[in-house]
């Protein structure tokens, strides 16, 4: 094949950087297993280095010991499902991310003014499970056109949607939905998150210049197929999703770009680069500079001081002003992912804690790194 176009931005988004962050500190804190309600992320890739370090995911509560330490993952879990992982005293982080937590939040107002809402989602997928839930008697879910006509609604409506979708099912259906309810509410701000509408309008400015589109992500991620439906709604012929370089097709040809969704790990695009090997090279394509930065969960945060600071204690060293995760944005999610490898077969609990220290040694000297290197 001839040239490879790399699509930027792409790949993990704030939400997806903190939830992999996270769940590799609770990895890192407590012996196995550590329980994770649903997929913390929807990537095989992902979603197995955990299992391989002892990380159990379950889709049903209780499923989960009682005492078993547990994360939520970033797509949002219904409240019941909060309320209940938070049973017996657990230790729980929800890291659901603060966009889902958003509509969440406007589900749960909105249902509380009287409204019906019109919620655009996916069917099944655990963020839409989870928002439907907020407010099941007022909440309608549609995904496409034709459901928006069997609508009938008494009263003021209002419009939601799941975060991942393509923009171009989220347009259809809003502009039915408007048509049909003229007076109806909707956010100043699209539901679609900053991640899903930068890689897919990254993508759509690419897409005609290109002969085929490759876009990495599991079949499970909704903004990593909704990539793949924008490259072909764009008219694209030739779009292939693939999770890992084992499913790549060996007759791409031509110009190909390469994208990957939210939740795919950047270590999986240089490996299909390196399989697709382009006689005239790798080009870089940047549409807009993201830096959205979302802190690790404020129990997680505090759980990581208490735990530095007896390692601290224990060694006669002073003890951290502030917890070592307060601020981890110079730290790389799929550097997190890579480091995992040192604990895999380790269980014992000196082991884990001295693994915190050096994860919290690392960050403090990111940090520091960072603040001497400011002009
Ligand atoms: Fe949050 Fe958007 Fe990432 Fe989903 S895709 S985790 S809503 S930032």
């Amino acid at each position: 094949m001839d040239r490879v176009l790399l699509v930027a931005p792409r790949g993990f988004c704030a939400g997806v950087e903190m939830a992999i962050k996270a769940l590799a500190w609770m990895v890192r804190m407590y012996e196995p297993p550590v329980y994770c309600y649903h997929e913390i992320v929807h990537n095989k890739a992902v979603v197995d280095r955990f299992r391989e370090v002892g990380v159990v995911f379950v889709d049903d509560i209780t499923e989960v010991p009682v005492d078993a330490p547990l994360m939520l993952s970033a797509h949002g879990a219904a409240p019941a499902v909060v309320v209940a992982a938070r049973g017996n005293g657990r230790f729980m982080v929800n890291a659901v991310c603060p966009l889902v937590t958003k509509v969440h939040h406007e589900a749960k107002v909105r249902s509380g003014k009287g409204f019906q809402i019109i919620y655009i989602g996916h069917e099944g997928h655990d963020e839409a499970v989870g928002a439907m839930a907020v407010a099941p008697e007022a909440m309608h879910l549609v995904e496409r056109v034709e459901d928006v006509e069997r609508l009938e609604l008494e009263g003021p409506v209002a419009l939601l949607a799941q975060t991942t979708l393509s923009h171009f099912d989220w347009a259809d259906v809003q502009a039915a939905a408007q048509e049909k309810f003229p007076h109806m509410w909707v956010p100043g701000q699209s539901d679609l998150c900053y991640a899903t509408t930068n890689r897919q309008s990254a993508l759509k400015a690419v897409t005609p210049q290109v002969d085929a589109v490759v876009v990495i992500g599991s079949a499970n991620s909704s903004n990593t197929v909704a990539l793949a439906n924008v490259a072909r709604a764009m008219g694209c012929s030739r779009v292939v999703r693939v999770n890992s370089v084992s499913e790549l097709p060996t007759d791409l040809a031509g110009v190909v770009a390469v994208t990957a969704g939210a939740s795919a790990p950047e270590e999986l695009v240089q490996q299909i680069i390196e399989r697709l090997a382009p006689r005239n090279g790798v080009h870089k394509v940047h549409d807009v500079p993201e830096d959205e930065y979302f802190p690790l969960p404020r129990d997680l945060r505090n759980a990581v001081a208490s735990m530095a600071a007896v390692f601290a204690f224990g060694l006669g060293a002073p003890v951290p002003a502030v917890s070592p995760a307060a601020d981890d944005r110079l730290i790389r999610a799929s550097d997190v992912l890579a480091a995992l490898s040192t604990l895999e077969g380790r269980s014992n609990t000196d082991q884990r804690i001295s693994s915190v220290a050096s994860t919290a040694s690392t960050v403090v000297v990111a940090m520091h790194t960072e603040v001497s290197a400011a002009p």
